[in-house]
């Protein structure tokens, strides 16, 4: 997925903060819903990686899995996962601020901008920007799966950004086993059961065919 730093052309001369804080949002809302509508553009033709359909098929395998993403592009659903907590809220939806009314209708209307609802709240896309805090639904949903789980595998995150960074050692601490995969090791693999070094799209594949076979022995 194309980052802030990575994007070329037009997006290059803007900062982070110009499209993607409330700040920002409220100073120029035609310029943001331009990035975002943009970036849906770029997401809609992203497919799901080995990752993606290796976690979607370990929870059809599983008797309960809760998948907690930091992601926004909503490519585990299209996978196949069913149960997805997004941390980050997903660029596909807009939210009214002031009566929380959540839309998929992916534009943001363009009649008046800063983009209103019919109850004359703001509309924006329903994404955590910076500086903002993560929806307490989505955290709280989090916790729970972390603190009452069996097996807490932590995928593919340097685990350094609170509050979201506090997930994996809650899980140990109410005994669930961790295990870590990700490309290097990072400042939880002390913490981890386990570590697997190498990239999600091999690791959990192999990670299920093997979880598969002892399964079925
Ligand atoms: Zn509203």
């Amino acid at each position: 997925m194309p980052t802030f730093r990575s994007n070329d052309g037009l997006w290059k001369q803007f900062k982070p903060e110009e499209l993607a804080t409330f700040e920002g949002f409220i100073r120029n809302p035609a310029l943001v819903s331009a990035w975002y509508a943009e970036r849906r553009k770029i997401i809609r033709e992203v497919v799901p990686n080995a990752g993606h359909h290796a976690l979607a098929h370990l929870e059809a395998c599983v008797p309960r899995l809760s998948l907690i993403t930091q992601n926004i592009d909503g490519l585990h659903q299209k996978a196949g996962s069913r149960h997805v907590i997004e941390l980050h809220g997903n660029i596909h939806r807009n939210i009214c601020m002031q009566c929380r009314q959540v839309s998929t209708q992916e534009e943001l209307p363009s009649s008046t901008m800063p983009p209103q609802c019919h109850c004359g709240g703001l509309i924006r896309p329903d994404v955590v920007w910076f500086g903002e805090l993560l929806p307490t639904e989505a955290f709280d949903a989090a916790s729970n799966a972390a603190a009452s789980c069996d097996v807490f595998l932590s995928v593919g995150t340097s685990a350094v950004v609170y509050p979201a960074a506090s997930l994996p050692t809650l899980a140990k601490q109410h005994g669930a086993r961790l295990v870590e995969v990700n490309i290097e090791r990072t400042d939880l693999s002390p913490y981890a059961d386990d570590c697997l070094i190498g990239p999600a799209g091999v690791i959990l594949p192999d990670l299920i065919e093997t979880l598969k076979a002892e399964w079925s022995r």
